[in-house]
């Protein structure tokens, strides 16, 4: 029997890879979605989704998720729990092994994400979503009037300490340096705002709390001296590492290892597109990857049409 041919075959199963499914299925074309060994993505790791539209009250990842993948397959999109492990890129038909199989397909959506760098504590697991998170545009406004902490020191670090002070009465700012690395504009304005405490040469030992963080074990990198500093959140803010190492040298990726793409969300090959967290370095929020999970569907789509 001859091997079937997909049309489009998307890497990844979170809400780029999910509603480029929906798009590619409902667009007519035999889809299939790559999804590892459970389909998600990062959302399965949080409690309450409150900016995602169409949901009045608070979502949990796992509901909202587990609705996007049941619209997927009832259009039609095949969901293959399988990782990708590499993919073989030529001038017409691509390749994708996973598992113990080889696929055929005439576009691939590269929809795997990227993962937030963690101090890797085991308290911090313990306590993620209870008081720790990766996210301020996500979680921060759950902490109005309460005093919180980033980790970090760079631009994002410096930018949700910012967006923090909008709710929190305090914020304090952990950096293991003795300067941050910011921008020097973002530097300005950490120093100028009143709510915002900087707590130099310190990195978290550990965070303490049972059910929700209640504070942290800091330690001095310069004196090993060690002090507690108590707060109802830690937004961890190292930042993220893109899930792109299969795409080496397949696909032209930035220096950070995010796959680089136009407006169009496509990548160097064509017929070869991008979506969500993966090539995205700003905002990292699940409507945005959804987002361009639709326009590289649609823009796929397009492509097959005029070949
Ligand atoms: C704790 C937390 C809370 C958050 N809260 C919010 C929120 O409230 N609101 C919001 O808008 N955003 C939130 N975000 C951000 C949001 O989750 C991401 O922006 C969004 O999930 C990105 O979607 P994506 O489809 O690009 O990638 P992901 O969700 O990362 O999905 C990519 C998927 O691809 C899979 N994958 C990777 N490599 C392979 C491979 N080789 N083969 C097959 N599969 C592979 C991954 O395992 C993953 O399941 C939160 C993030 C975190 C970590």
């Amino acid at each position: 029997m001859e091997e079937k041919i997909l049309e489009m075959a998307i890497i990844g199963a979170g809400p780029a890879g999910l509603t480029a499914a929906i798009y590619g299925a409902r667009g007519g074309l035999d889809t299939a979605v790559f999804a590892g060994p459970a389909a998600g993505g990062q959302l399965l790791m949080t409690m309450d989704i409150e900016n995602f539209p169409g949901f009045a009250n608070p979502i949990s990842g796992f509901d909202l998720m587990t609705k996007v993948l049941t619209q997927a397959k009832r259009l039609g999109a095949q969901i293959i729990n399988e990782n990708v492990r590499e993919i073989e890129v030529s001038s017409n038909l691509f390749t994708i092994r996973a598992g113990q199989k080889d696929y055929k397909t005439k576009t691939i959506i590269i929809a795997t994400g990227a993962q937030a760098r963690w101090l890797g504590l085991p308290s911090e697991s313990k306590l993620m979503g209870k008081g720790i998170s990766g996210c301020a545009t996500c979680d921060g406004f759950f902490y109005k009037g309460k005093e919180v902490a980033v980790i970090g020191g760079g631009d994002t670090a410096a930018e949700d300490a910012l967006f923090l002070t909008k709710f929190a009465t305090k914020v304090y700012m952990i950096h293991r340096r003795d300067q941050l690395r910011a921008a020097f504009l973002l530097q300005q304005k950490i120093k100028s705002n009143p709510k915002i405490e900087m707590i130099y040469d310190h990195v978290v030992e550990e965070f303490l709390g049972e059910n929700k963080v209640e504070g942290a074990i800091l330690k001095n990198v310069k004196t090993g001296d060690k002090k507690t500093l108590n707060a109802s959140a830690f937004f961890v803010a190292i930042g993220h590492t893109p899930n792109t190492e299969i795409f080496k040298g397949k696909v032209k990726l930035d220096n950070e290892g995010y796959v680089e793409v136009n407006a169009n969300f496509e990548t160097s090959v064509e017929g070869i597109y991008a979506a969500g967290d993966v090539c995205d370095r700003i905002y990292k929020q699940a409507i945005v990857a959804a987002g361009s999970g639709c326009m590289a569907a649609m823009n796929a789509i397009k492509h097959l049409e005029n070949k």
